[in-house]
This record gives structure tokens, C-alpha cells and sequence, in this order.
């Protein structure tokens, strides 16, 4: 797509061609598990990934058009997309790192992906240490002779700290090393790692992308070259996106920019709400003013989210208590749908870690997590009401 730019156009027209044969509009679902081939040459290319399909582990039609229309999203050369967000970084990791290497991560990290770094890849032989998230001098201090990878989040689950991600990008770059982003939770209608630097950007197609809540698929977007090696790896491992959740991760897409910047503005209005009640006693969301990273949100990202974390006054009991009080908004695990979810993160996202790392990385018990649909920002202002006050 050549004459138009928009977050929006792009999402909607981008990779999708009408269908060569028939005409389709909609990308059509090519549920199949193999192709066959007429002449026998044409087979090299299609294993070289060059040209033409050989197996959908590999590649598939439906799946190849969704990769499109990421690397457009995520302002990248291809993408690979997996049968879940886990699958796409441990492959993403597993490409570029052999034993004896050093990883640079950050202390607040997704669950799956802290335990992949701190246990899984420590047994394998591969070095790995966390860096204090959001403090650029801590990451600079943190890279070793042997670090080929920093791997961040920004905004951090559930934490909402901010990486700076241009700064991160030279420190990794510097060392020699490449950069790594988890992009879940910002979306690319927020921000786009790889403008301010980074090689490869990562979602959990799962959440805003699909935007659903019926789905489970993820994604790694990076230049051509990178893209490539990402692909073959997961040749190997096997975590390819299946055709069917392709196509509904498709059309989740084209919704996408006008979902998340409704759940932009209803995040704004909900976590201004909170923050002046008297029963809450902290609002984690970048859009706010308090934020202490307000600044670094404005400039790296054009729009806040739709997730923020809420401190309850009192115990881990009273959150609990808050949370099963709403009506409007559900309590449930994942994120980034059209339906408001809170969770807490100590029994229910982050439990891969002890009590003791959570309280490290500023994960109180009576953290509550929020991930803000598309409902009436009215009707959603109004349940946190009621639910607060039968706290
Ligand atoms: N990254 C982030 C920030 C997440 O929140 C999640 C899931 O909640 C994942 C990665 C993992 O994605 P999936 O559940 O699709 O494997």
C-alpha cells in the first residue's frame, strides 16, 4: 500500500489484497496443512521461503497476509506470527542466542518470560541478569562483554513503568547487542518500537491486536534478514499460528485503532477517578499526571493505553473483595479485549514469581490490574464507584 499512511487505512487495507482467483474481499481461510506442486523446480524456492507454499508449519496464504499486515503495523520487514505470545518470544530468544551468551533483561517482566530468562535459560547454559526497569544507568551498568540481548517491556505488567526505548536501543547497540521489545501492552496504535530503535518487536497477539478475548496467538516483527531466521527457527519449534486464528486476528486488526484509542480515553477518564478516591492508594497509568514518568510517555508513545494498575487501600482481602464487586467489568485473566478485566496479579498473573520478587518490583497484594475495554467510560466510572464503596 503505497499512497496512504494512516494507523487506521493501514490496519483495515494493508496485505490484503482481493483474492486472485475469486475475488474474495476478506483474506480467505487456507485450511490446509500442505500444498502440492505441479513442477518439480518450483520446489527449492518454496523451501527457501522464496516464493510458493510447502507446509503450513512453515508457511500458509492466511498466516503470510496477517505477517504483512503486522510488519506494516509495526513499522518493520516481516513478521512471524505463533500460536501464542510465549511461543513467539522463546522462539524470538532462542534465534539469537547460543550457550555462553549473556541476556539483559529487566526486573519487571511477563511471568512466562521472567521464569524463561531467570530459570530456563541460566540451565541451558546461557547467562542472564535483570536490570532495575526504567533506570537506563542500571541497564548500561548491567551489559557484560558477552550480553547479545536486552529484552524489555514498556509499559511493564502490571507495574506500568516506562523503558526508555530509544535510550535502551543505544545501550544494547553499543555493547554489540541487539534489543528485544514486548509491545503487548502499549499496541502499535501507541507506539512503535522499532522507530525509536529496537530489532524486534514482540506481542501477544492474544490481547489488543485481536482484541477479542477469543483467541491465543502471538507475534515477532523485525527487518527482513531478522524476520527470516525467526521464521526458520520456528520451523523448528513449531509454534506456527494456525490458519483459522490467523484470519480472526485479521479482523481483529482492522478494528484495532478505533478499540484501543476508545480504551486510550476510557483508561484516561477511569484512572483520574480513581486517583481521587479515598479508598485508593495509588494509580499506576503513564497518562497521568503523577505518573514519574509522565514526560518519557509523551514522548515515545502517541497514546497512554488502556492498561493501569490500581493500589486498594487496605489488605490483599479488600482487593479481592473490590474486585468481585464489579459488575461491568469481569474478574479474569489477559488483557486488551473489548471488555473491561481486572485481575490481581499476586493470585492469579504473577505467581510464577515468590512473594518476595513481587514485593521487589512493586507488586503489593492489593494491586489490582485493569484492563480497560470499550464500554461507556460513564458506565465503567460507575462500577469502580460501587465497587469501591462496598470495600
Ligand atoms: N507478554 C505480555 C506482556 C503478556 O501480558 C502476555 C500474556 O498475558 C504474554 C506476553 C504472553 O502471551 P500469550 O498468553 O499469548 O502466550
Amino acid at each position: 500500500m503505497s499512497c496512504v499512511v494512516g494507523d487506521s487505512t493501514r490496519a483495515v487495507h494493508e496485505a490484503e489484497p482481493f483474492d486472485e482467483e475469486t475475488g474474495s474481499l476478506v483474506t480467505p481461510i487456507f485450511e490446509t496443512a500442505t500444498f502440492g506442486f505441479t513442477r518439480a523446480d518450483e520446489v527449492p524456492r518454496a523451501v527457501a521461503g522464496e516464493r510458493g507454499y510447502v507446509y503450513s508449519r512453515w508457511d500458509n496464504p492466511t498466516v503470510v497476509r496477517l505477517e504483512r499486515k503486522l510488519a506494516a503495523l509495526e513499522l518493520g520487514g516481516d513478521g512471524a506470527a505463533f500460536s501464542s505470545g510465549m511461543a513467539a518470544i522463546s522462539t524470538s530468544i532462542f534465534t539469537f542466542l547460543k550457550k555462553g551468551d549473556h541476556v539483559l533483561g529487566i526486573k519487571d517482566l511477563y511471568g512466562g518470560t521472567f521464569s524463561l530468562l531467570t530459570k530456563l535459560l541460566p540451565e541451558l547454559g546461557i547467562e542472564t541478569s535483570l536490570a532495575e526497569t526504567g533506570d537506563p544507568d542500571s541497564l548500561d551498568a548491567g551489559m557484560r562483554d558477552n550480553t547479545v540481548m536486552v529484552y524489555i517491556e514498556s509499559p511493564t505488567n502490571p507495574t506500568m513503568k516506562l523503558v526508555d526505548i530509544a535510550t535502551a536501543a543505544k545501550t544494547a547497540h553499543h555493547g554489540g547487542a541487539i534489543l528485544l521489545v514486548d509491545n503487548t501492552f502499549a499496541s502499535p496504535v501507541n507506539q512503535n518500537p522499532l522507530a525509536l530503535g529496537a530489532d524486534v518487536v514482540l506481542h501477544s497477539a492474544t490481547k489488543f491486536l485481536n482484541g477479542h478475548a477469543d483467541v491465543i496467538a502471538g507475534a515477532a516483527i523485525a527487518n527482513k534478514q531478522r524476520a527470516h531466521r525467526i521464521k526458520m527457527m520456528r520451523r523448528d519449534f513449531g509454534g506456527t499460528l494456525d490458519p483459522l486464528p490467523a484470519f480472526l486476528v485479521l479482523r481483529g486488526i482492522r478494528t484495532m485503532a478505533l478499540r484501543v484509542r476508545q480504551q486510550n480515553s476510557n483508561a484516561m477518564a477511569v484512572a483520574e477517578f480513581l486517583e481521587g478516591h479515598r479508598k485508593v492508594a495509588r494509580v499506576n497509568y503513564p497518562g497521568l499526571k503523577s505518573h514519574p514518568q509522565h514526560s518519557l510517555a509523551k514522548k515515545q508513545m502517541r497514546g497512554f493505553g488502556g492498561m493501569l494498575s490500581v493500589e486498594v487501600k487496605g489488605t490483599m482481602k479488600d482487593a479481592m473483595k473490590f474486585t468481585e464487586s464489579l459488575r461491568v467489568a469481569s474478574l479474569a485473566a489477559s488483557l486488551g479485549g473489548l471488555q473491561t478485566l481486572v485481575s490481581q496479579p499476586s493470585n492469579m498473573t504473577h505467581t510464577q514469581m515468590t512473594a518476595k520478587e513481587r514485593a521487589k518490583t512493586g507488586i503489593p497484594d492489593n494491586l489490582v490490574r485493569v484492563s480497560i475495554g470499550i464500554e461507556d467510560p460513564e458506565d465503567l466510572v460507575a462500577d469502580f464507584r460501587q465497587a469501591l464503596s462496598a470495600v
